[in-house]
């Protein structure tokens, strides 16, 4: 019992911590294991950009200074990459800064935020603590086209006058299911723009799918649209936290209000600049990504597993038995998974695509553990 709970706002006290994926070192600590495999965060198997590396050295002798809090170079590369206004573009110490920025400048007590069952775990945490009410909407059935996968009716019916905020993950972590650029379209139009629609892309750069939309490119046409992504996953960079939203610029505004002056780094600025340039890391990744997703979900289908289909660079597998429990017995031969109890997915778990040798190990473990 935390005898200070009572003194915490009333969103807070309700709150559960989100669970992020165990560090290898803290499990080499614990089990004296070595050649640890971790594929519980989503990572980026190749690591960052060269390029990236080789600047950050340099870059290290000019740590007495704050920062560039306006982050202008990298927002002018942004901008120019997508076509929008610096002024639209809002920078993020990770994308999950900018989202919470997102809660706390549109969500109060009495207000409404909607998204998916089985949706990305920081949602409920940031509505939560601003004291509004999270609506969570029913997922798509396991037996569906796309197994839990976003259903888009079922989030229009919980919107009202008291909505202020919509989260649509796209594609959806944990399950790796995405929506269609038709879908969504239609979804955002219906919307009122009272209601703020954050799409969240962390994951955009790795979809390979012909109907998966660019959300970025309806921010002229819907003011209340926000499209959120990252530099965390496919560009090798979650350790330096950076992300970033689009918006039109009256949101922008109102996001920059809340904002912390110097809520991104610089190391991390000209990190992400960096890693932008460098389309041949980008395309090794995805190509790493696109053979070990394929890898996994045959290994895993072979040994009579139902995988949900996934366009991300995770799988997320019904193991037919509890996912707390094979985590666990992952963990003492070295493999870091995710379980997704926390989700209500109790028989589930998430696998990161990791290189080809990793993805290996985990299979071959798998099959022992089961
Ligand atoms: C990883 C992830 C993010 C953001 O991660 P950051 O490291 O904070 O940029 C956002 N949304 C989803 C769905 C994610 O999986």
């Amino acid at each position: 019992m935390n005898e200070f709970q009572h003194l915490a706002v009333p969103g807070v006290q309700g709150l559960d911590p989100y669970q992020p994926g165990k560090p290898e070192s803290e499990l080499e600590r614990q089990l004296g294991l070595s050649n640890i495999v971790k594929l519980a965060s989503n990572e980026n198997p190749l690591g960052p950009s060269p390029e990236v590396i080789r600047q950050i050295q340099q870059r290290c002798t000019n740590l007495s200074r704050y920062p560039d809090g306006n982050g202008t170079e990298l927002k002018a590369e942004l901008a120019r990459r997508m076509a929008v206004q610096p002024s639209q573009i809002t920078l993020g110490n990770g994308s999950s800064d900018v989202l919470e920025i997102i809660a706390r400048t549109f969500l109060t007590t009495g207000s409404e935020a909607v998204f998916s069952e089985f949706a990305f775990a920081m949602y409920p945490i940031f509505v939560q603590a601003t004291g509004a009410t999270s609506r969570i909407a029913s997922a798509l059935e396991p037996s569906s086209e796309m197994p839990y996968g976003h259903d888009l009716e079922a989030m229009y019916s919980l919107v009202n006058d008291k909505t202020r905020v919509i989260f649509v993950a796209n594609p959806n972590n944990p399950t790796g299911t995405y929506l269609s650029t038709d879908s969504l379209s239609g979804f955002v139009a219906s919307l009122p723009e009272e209601a703020i629609c954050v799409v969240d892309e962390a994951y955009f750069e790795y979809v390979e799918k012909e109907d998966f939309p660019n959300a970025m490119e309806w921010v002229e046409r819907f003011p209340n649209l926000i499209v959120t992504r990252t530099f965390s996953k496919a560009f090798g960079l979650a350790g330096l936290r950076i992300g970033y939203g689009v918006s039109g610029v009256r949101v922008a505004d109102l996001l920059n209000r809340v904002r912390q002056p110097f809520n991104t780094n610089s190391l991390a600025l000209d990190a992400a600049l960096t890693a932008l340039a460098d389309e041949n890391h980008i395309q090794a990744s995805r190509k790493v990504n696109a053979e070990g997703l394929c890898f996994l979900a045959e290994g895993l289908t072979e040994m009579r597993l139902k995988v949900i289909p996934s366009v991300g660079n995770f799988v997320c597998v019904d193991v037919q038995r509890s996912g707390a429990e094979v985590f666990a017995d992952l963990l003492k031969q070295g493999v870091i998974v995710r379980p997704l109890s926390g989700y209500q997915m109790p028989n589930h778990i998430r696998v990161t695509v990791g290189a080809r040798r990793e993805n290996e190990r985990f299979l071959a473990e798998l099959r022992k553990v089961l």
